[in-house]
């Protein structure tokens, strides 16, 4: 028994001895370091505070590098003394990515504010003047050949100077670009059959230069399941413009129908051919859309020969014939004056209504009272707009380069509905009137007085 009284001091007094060598070991190997701090946030430990700093400079002096302005840092970092061991310290190769995130660099900058709304800054007032005037040029959307009038943004658009994270500072071309644009992430279209460049444009709310431009397209021909990139634009700015502008127009030739009771059959005695004429306009466009269209001046270069048929009613032998000898239905009032160009039932038969010579603006009035049952673009008629008179009796009017009513609206006849254009498939300025009685194309002739 006496023996074991002496070896458990002497087994305690050992452990003692060992957890304090021990202790001392583990103390001797801990450094002195810092621990940073960045926005009240502990972010990494680090020995050497002068690598923090150096990053912090080589941050500012790449910031200031890309917007070309004064960078200063809004949350310098503090440090706190600590004594770890190695394994807690961070590698200074790891700082720079650890810091990235959380320093704020705030620099002067050019806001551009839109309604009173900041949408982007610029590194000065210039260059926000610079960005204003390349999303105005860019959003007018001027064509060849046109020039521009007055331009002006319908929003309140201001310029001021105020304090902000660099991080809002975008480049020139980069500002231009979103305000163009929008912030909208570009949608993929893949080409179907029958798609054209003009279409896909139109239903996308975009143009055709602005598809082959996001999609390097050196031509208009598409392939079938071709992947189109697609950036509807969505502009923060609107960019009301006035355009002059001169183009060649055609001048549809007229068609000149000889009756001949002697024969049955229909022929085409002289080909008709267009002629030309110049065409000075002013248009108003709104982010490039016409929303006005104004003829200022027409000169003719060369006048369209008329195309001469003869048309034999010896007998039904041509269907339009025997339609047009039909009782006198009546009641249509002329939707506007003019040369009769194409009639109806020609081009073999299928044109389907009449075609009268006017120019853009011209007014297209209701041929009888009723409702406007559409108003709408469609295909090869462009611009076109129906009107459904009661007793299964329906007008159409093509080719329009404005409505001036809309679907729904009650009409008296006379009223003007429409103004002429060439919108669709057409090659000149006119009217193609369609009448529909019972579900059938009629020939409107027969019902004009
Ligand atoms: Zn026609």
């Amino acid at each position: 028994m006496k023996h074991k009284k002496i070896v458990f001091p002497v087994i305690i007094g050992l452990i003692g001895l060992l957890t304090y060598l021990m202790l001392n070991i583990v103390l001797a190997e801990k450094t002195k370091a810092y621990q940073v701090k960045i926005s009240e946030k502990p972010l990494f430990i680090v020995k050497d505070k002068s690598r923090v700093e150096q990053t912090i400079a080589q941050f500012i002096a790449e910031e200031e590098e890309r917007i070309g302005h004064k960078v200063n840092l809004a949350n310098k970092p503090t440090y706190q003394m600590v004594l770890v061991t190695a394994d807690k310290l961070t590698k200074p190769s790891a700082i720079p990515k650890m810091m990235e995130e959380s320093l704020e660099m705030q620099t002067e900058a050019a806001q551009i504010l839109v309604d009173g709304k900041s949408l982007v800054c610029l590194p000065d007032e210039p260059a926000a003047q610079l960005v204003l005037e390349e999303a105005k040029k860019q959003l007018t959307g001027i064509c060849e050949g046109e020039e521009i009038c007055q331009a002006e943004l319908l929003e309140n658009v201001d310029v001021k100077v105020a304090q902000v994270s660099s991080k809002e500072v975008l480049a020139n071309e980069e500002a231009v670009t979103f305000l163009v644009t929008g912030n909208e992430a570009p949608v993929e279209y893949i080409v179907k059959e029958g798609d054209s460049l003009w279409m896909i444009a139109r239903n996308h709310d975009t143009r055709v230069a602005n598809l082959k431009a996001q999609n390097n397209l050196t031509s208009e021909n598409l392939q079938l399941g071709q992947v189109l990139k697609i950036s509807s634009s969505n502009p923060y700015i609107t960019v009301s413009a006035v355009v002059e502008g001169c183009k060649t127009e055609a001048i549809p030739y007229s068609t000149k129908i000889i009756k001949d009771a002697s024969v049955t059959t229909f022929k085409e005695k002289q080909k008709g051919q267009n002629g030309e004429k110049k065409v000075t306009y002013r248009l108003t466009k709104e982010n490039g859309k016409v929303i006005e269209n104004k003829v200022l001046e027409e000169s003719v270069i060369s006048q369209p020969v008329e195309r001469i048929v003869v048309e034999g009613t010896r007998s039904s032998g041509y269907a339009m014939t025997a339609s047009r000898s039909g009782s006198f239905v009546g009641g249509l009032s002329w939707p506007l004056r003019g040369a009769i160009t194409s009639h109806y039932g020609t081009r073999g038969g299928k044109h389907t209504g009449m075609d009268i010579n006017g120019n853009t603006g011209d007014p297209i009035r209701a041929a009888k009272g009723g409702t406007v049952t559409s108003a709408s673009r469609a295909g090869g008629y462009g611009l076109i707009i129906t009107i459904n008179h009661g007793d299964g009796l329906q007008t159409r009017y093509a080719h329009c380069s404005k409505f001036e009513v809309s679907v729904g609206a009650k009409v008296s006849a006379g009223q003007i509905i429409a103004r002429v254009g060439s919108t669709g498939n057409s090659t000149g300025s006119h009217l193609h009137f369609e009448v529909i009685q019972g579900g059938s194309y009629r020939n409107p002739l027969n019902y004009l007085r």
